[in-house]
C-alpha cells in the first residue's frame, strides 16, 4: 500500500496526464480517486464527493454496478478477444449493433465501432469523404464545423474541433475543414435579438460558409447537439432544424457528435430526437458502456450504408479493438440497465425538469451567476463579475476555478470550462441528490463571492 504522497511522487515522475499542465501538477500533486459507489466518488483521504460530472460525462448508470463487471468477466472467460476484420465476427458486437439500430432514429441501422469518441469522429470524417467518392463526387470533401467545438484529440478530431489552443499545438490541421460561429446566444446575440432569430442567424453562418466554398465542394456539417467541453452551450430551438434544412437544400451530409449527449443525457436516447433532426451519422461513445469499458459506436444512416453496399469496395479503415467483444458485452448490459430502470424517461419527465428548476430557483439569482442553462441532466452555470453588464472576471476562467475549488471542498465535483461551471451527473441522480448538489453549489458560490470580492 502506498501513501498519498508516495503515489503523488510516482505520478509526477512517470505519468503524463491528459489536458494537464505538468508544472502545476508537480506543484500541487494529483487528487487520487480510489473508489466509487452510486453517485459518489471517494479520494484516498476518505472524502466523499458527489460526482457532478459522471466521471467525464460518461458514468450514466452510476458507480458500483456489479452486473457490468460480471458481464465483462463472463465474456472474458468465453472469448476475450477476436477481431472483426476480413469477414469474421463475434456475437456481442453483432447483437449490440442490432440493439443500437432499435434505439437510434429509424433511418439509422448500421454501426462502426472504435474505442473512443475521437476514433469514431476520425471514422466519421473518413466515411463521409469515402461516401462522396463512391458517389462519384470526390471533390465534395470540405467539412464545416464550429468554433469552440470539441470532437476529440486525435489529429483529425482536433482538426474537426474548433478549440484555438488545440489547433495552435497541432502545427498543421487536416485540410478542408472550415469553422463558423457557435450558436451561443448569451455571448453572441445582438442587443434585442430574440433567441429564435439568433438561432437562425447562427445557422445562416453555415449556409454562408457553404456558399463561399461552393456546395459542390462540401461533404458535411458536423456539430455537437449541445457543445459540451465548450461550455454546455445549448442552441436556440430554431438552430438545428434550420441546419438540417440547409444541409438538405445543398445536399450536404449532417454529422452529429453525440459522444456526450448519447444514451439518455438530454431525456431522449439521442439528442437528435430532442432536437427533432435526422442526421446521417451519429458519433457515440462514453455512456454506451457508462465508461466501464472503452467503446465507441458511429451510428450510420441508411443513405450512407446503402451506397457502401451498392457500390462495394473495401473501406480501408478499422481498429484492432473495433467491436471488442468484452466492451460490447458491457455495453449490452449497460443499455439493459438504462432501459430496465427507465432512466431516460426519468430524466425527461422528472429529474431533468427538477434539475432545471433547482438551477433556476436556487442558483440563477446569485450575484456571480450570469445565466443558468440545462437540458435533461446536462447544465451550466455562467460565472460573471457583473450580472447586469455580463462583464467577466479577468483572466477568462479565473473565477470559475475559484468556484470549482470551493465546490470540491464542499464535496461537489464539478468542472470549470472557461467561465462556465459544468454539471453532467449520472442519470441515477434523484430529486434528493439534486437538492444536495444545490446546497453544495450555493455554498461554493457564496464562498467564492467572498474571495473574489476581496
Ligand atoms: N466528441 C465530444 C463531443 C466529446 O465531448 C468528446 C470527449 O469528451 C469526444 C468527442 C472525444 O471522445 P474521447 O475522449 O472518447 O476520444
Amino acid at each position: 500500500n502506498f501513501s498519498l504522497s508516495q503515489l503523488q511522487a510516482i505520478d509526477a515522475a512517470h505519468y503524463l496526464h491528459p489536458f494537464t499542465d505538468h508544472k502545476d501538477l508537480r506543484a500541487s500533486g494529483a487528487r487520487m480517486i480510489v473508489r466509487a459507489d452510486g453517485p459518489f466518488i471517494y479520494d484516498s483521504e476518505g472524502h466523499a464527493l458527489l460526482d457532478g460530472m459522471a466521471g467525464l460525462w460518461c458514468v450514466n448508470v452510476g458507480y458500483g454496478r456489479h452486473e457490468l463487471a460480471e458481464a465483462a468477466y463472463e465474456q472474458m472467460k468465453e472469448l476475450p478477444y477476436y477481431n472483426s476484420f476480413f469477414r469474421c465476427a463475434t456475437p456481442t458486437p453483432v447483437l449490440l449493433a442490432k440493439k443500437l439500430a432499435e434505439l437510434a432514429p429509424k433511418h439509422i441501422n448500421q454501426v462502426f465501432y472504435g474505442s473512443s469518441g475521437s476514433e469514431s469522429n476520425d471514422t466519421a470524417l473518413r466515411l463521409v469523404r469515402h461516401y462522396w467518392a463512391l458517389e462519384g463526387k470526390p471533390e465534395k470533401n470540405i467539412i464545416i464545423s464550429r468554433n469552440m467545438a470539441y470532437h476529440g484529440s486525435t489529429v483529425a478530431a482536433t482538426s474537426l474541433g474548433g478549440m484555438s489552443g488545440m489547433h495552435e499545438q497541432l502545427g498543421g490541421a487536416v485540410p478542408n475543414i472550415k469553422h463558423v460561429m457557435m450558436p451561443y446566444a448569451f455571448e453572441l446575440a445582438l442587443p434585442g435579438e430574440s433567441d429564435h432569430d439568433f438561432g437562425l442567424r447562427a445557422a445562416k453562418a453555415v449556409e454562408d460558409a457553404i456558399l463561399e466554398a461552393g456546395a459542390e465542394n462540401v461533404a458535411a456539417f458536423i456539430g455537437e447537439p449541445i457543445m459540451g467541453a465548450g461550455g454546455v452551450k445549448i442552441p436556440p430551438a430554431s438552430y438545428w432544424p434550420e441546419i438540417q434544412r440547409i444541409c438538405r437544400k445543398y445536399d450536404i451530409l449532417l454529422m452529429l457528435d453525440e459522444v456526450i449527449t448519447g444514451y439518455g443525457r438530454t431525456g431522449e436516447w439521442f439528442a437528435a430526437q430532442s432536437m427533432g433532426i435526422e442526421p446521417d451519422t451519429i458519433t457515440t461513445a462514453k455512456a454506451l458502456t457508462s465508461g466501464y469499458q472503452p467503446l465507441s459506436a458511429l451510428l450510420v444512416g441508411d443513405r450512407i450504408s446503402k451506397t457502401l453496399v451498392e457500390k462495394g469496395g473495401e473501406f480501408y479503415h478499422g481498429y484492432t479493438y473495433s467491436g471488442h467483444p468484452v466492451a460490447c458485452a458491457v455495453a449490452l448490459k449497460n443499455l439493459e440497465i438504462i432501459e430496465n430502470e427507465g432512466l431516460v424517461e426519468r430524466v425527461k419527465n422528472d429529474t431533468g425538469p427538477y434539475f432545471a428548476k433547482m438551477l433556476q430557483e436556487r442558483i440563477s439569482g446569485h450575484p456571480l451567476v450570469g445565466e443558468v442553462r440545462s437540458l435533461g441532466l446536462m447544465g451550466a452555470i455562467e460565472i460573471v463579475k457583473d450580472k447586469a453588464t455580463r462583464e467577466r472576471f479577468q483572466p477568462e476562467g479565473s473565477a470559475a476555478v475559484v468556484v470549482r475549488d470551493h465546490a470540491i471542498a464542499q464535496g461537489m465535483m464539478m468542472r470549470a470550462t472557461g467561465d462556465s461551471m459544468i454539471l453532467s451527473p449520472p442519470l441515477i441522480w434523484t430529486r434528493e441528490t439534486i437538492d444536495m448538489a444545490g446546497d453544495r453549489i450555493v455554498k461554493a458560490l457564496d464562498l467564492a463571492l467572498a474571495d473574489l470580492s476581496k
